[in-house]
């Protein structure tokens, strides 16, 4: 029996999960089909043995993410500012040296340095257009230089650079060498600015969601009601000028229009017939996933606090995976828990190891910055993103260089009844939950 609605919805991540809200808020009918046995996609919660639960995807929300926030009280969710009580961290091999705000201490020279890249690369971004990079007068010119030539040319201090580093990996999840000048600035201007990116209080790092953001997309799951179908990959869509059909894990889905909510690394496993445009595949093949694995350890309490230190530490020991940590306690719990991300290069390379490997690791960096008490969590759990079948990596895509100036006023562009959502094609907040709700309205827009 082939099921019959207005609209289908490819991806129940929250993008995909929002179209399909908004367009039954409409009154169209929709089929919501999710590869996954849950939905939420690169939102995720792993509970505890204590019954705890805590973010293993995105988590953060800060001021600007308006839909976030509008959606949270729709639902009656509440949240609350990450821990940014205390000094943070700054491991430099040998010694920690502790500091306020996001600049740490360093030497003047660095520190000046240091200062000078972030205003720069801000300036720099300011004066891009995010509905269209690729129109920029310098776009091919800033294209052409990853963000590791810009700040090699930039910058003369080592400590300076290797913090910039640390910040780009942060927020991209990839190395310098990876990703070109106009994409990193696009990203930072989509969002405001680079040091709105790596801020805690004011910045995208301000709150957090109570129940995790997974509780989110349950809320929304819920809200869709029968339209959402679990566990149905979708590996081919058929379609014509006004019409299309899906079939998935035997069922049969047809309907006037297709909004694709998925990253491009997997729009490239779907086969669609008649083929698309050669230009979109083309683009997918040049937007990969960053590469993370967040780690969590849980506990009895957060015992850095007693030491006047936010969970905050920032590492440029290169032979510790984890180079910049949280922390991550909810609100209103009594276990205490510390976060950190691997990612880039060194994500790939413990993404290979056992998770006791990786966990044996992850608990050395923390004991190194924090104590010895870090060595004896009660709790632990890590996540891979890369290994993760229908996302392959996170927290987003990042076009390779050349990217946007070449195929790049492609991405939002929608082929016979195909619209592509996805946080990847947000103008706004790109990379962002705030991002995958933002191209949600858009794809309803174009529809209606
Ligand atoms: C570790 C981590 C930390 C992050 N931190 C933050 C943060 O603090 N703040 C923030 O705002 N953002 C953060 N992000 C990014 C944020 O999670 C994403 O921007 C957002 O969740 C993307 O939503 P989406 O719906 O666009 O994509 P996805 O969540 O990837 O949803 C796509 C959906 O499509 C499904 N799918 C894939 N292939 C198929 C198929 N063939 N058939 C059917 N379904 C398919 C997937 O299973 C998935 O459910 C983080 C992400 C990660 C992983």
């Amino acid at each position: 029996m082939t099921i019959k609605t207005d609209v289908i919805v490819v991806g129940a991540g929250l993008s995909g999960l929002y179209a399909a809200h908004l367009l039954q808020q409409q009154g169209k009918t929709v089929s919501l089909l999710e590869a996954r046995a849950r939905v939420g996609g690169r939102l995720d919660n792993h509970q505890f043995n204590n019954g705890d639960l805590v973010d293993v995807g995105g988590q953060w929300i800060g001021p600007g993410h308006d839909g976030m926030y509008a959606l949270l009280k729709k639902f009656a969710l509440d949240f609350y500012p990450l821990y940014d009580k205390g000094q943070h961290l700054l491991w430099l091999g040998k010694k920690a040296r502790r500091y306020s705000g996001t600049i740490p201490t360093l030497n003047p020279w660095a520190l000046l340095q240091l200062g000078w890249l972030m205003w720069r690369f801000d300036m720099l971004a300011r004066s891009i257009d995010v509905k269209a990079p690729w129109s920029h007068t310098k776009a091919k010119q800033w294209d052409s230089i990853t963000v590791e030539s810009w700040l090699k040319k930039n910058s003369f201090s080592k400590q300076a650079r290797e913090l910039f580093r640390i910040s780009i990996g942060a927020v991209f999840a990839v190395e310098c060498s990876e990703i070109s000048l106009l994409h990193a600035l696009n990203y930072a201007q989509s969002s405001q600015n680079l040091d709105y990116l790596i801020s805690v209080g004011g910045g995208a790092q301000q709150d957090r969601i109570h129940g995790g953001s997974a509780g989110l997309c349950q809320k929304l799951a819920h809200s869709i009601g029968d339209s959402l179908h679990l566990n149905r990959k979708v590996s081919a869509i058929n379609w014509h000028a006004n019409s299309v059909t899906v079939s998935s894990e035997g069922h049969e889905y047809e309907a006037e229009k297709i909004i694709v909510a998925m990253p491009p690394n997997q729009l490239l496993r779907v086969n669609f017939t008649p083929a698309l445009p050669g230009v979109k595949d083309q683009l997918w093949q040049h937007m990969p996933a960053g590469s993370c694995i967040k780690c969590v350890a849980q506990y009895e309490k957060p015992f850095w606090r007693e030491q006047g230190l936010s969970g905050q530490a920032v590492s440029l020991q290169g032979d510790l995976p984890v180079r910049v940590t949280f922390d991550n306690t909810e609100s209103g719990k009594t276990a205490g828990l510390l976060m950190g991300f691997i990612e880039g290069d060194h994500a790939r390379h413990w993404g290979t190891k056992s998770e006791a490997q990786r966990k044996a690791a992850v608990l050395k960096s923390f004991a190194t910055f924090f104590g010895e008490q870090a060595l004896s969590p009660i709790d632990y759990v890590d996540k891979d993103w890369a290994g993760e079948e229908f996302s392959r990596g996170c927290y987003g895509a990042n076009p390779t260089p050349g990217t946007w100036t070449s195929l790049g006023h492609h991405l939002r562009t929608p082929v016979g009844p195909i619209h592509f959502a996805g946080t990847e094609t947000a103008e706004h907040f790109t990379g962002y939950m705030e991002g995958a709700l933002n191209a949600a309205q858009r794809c309803v827009n174009e529809l209606s």
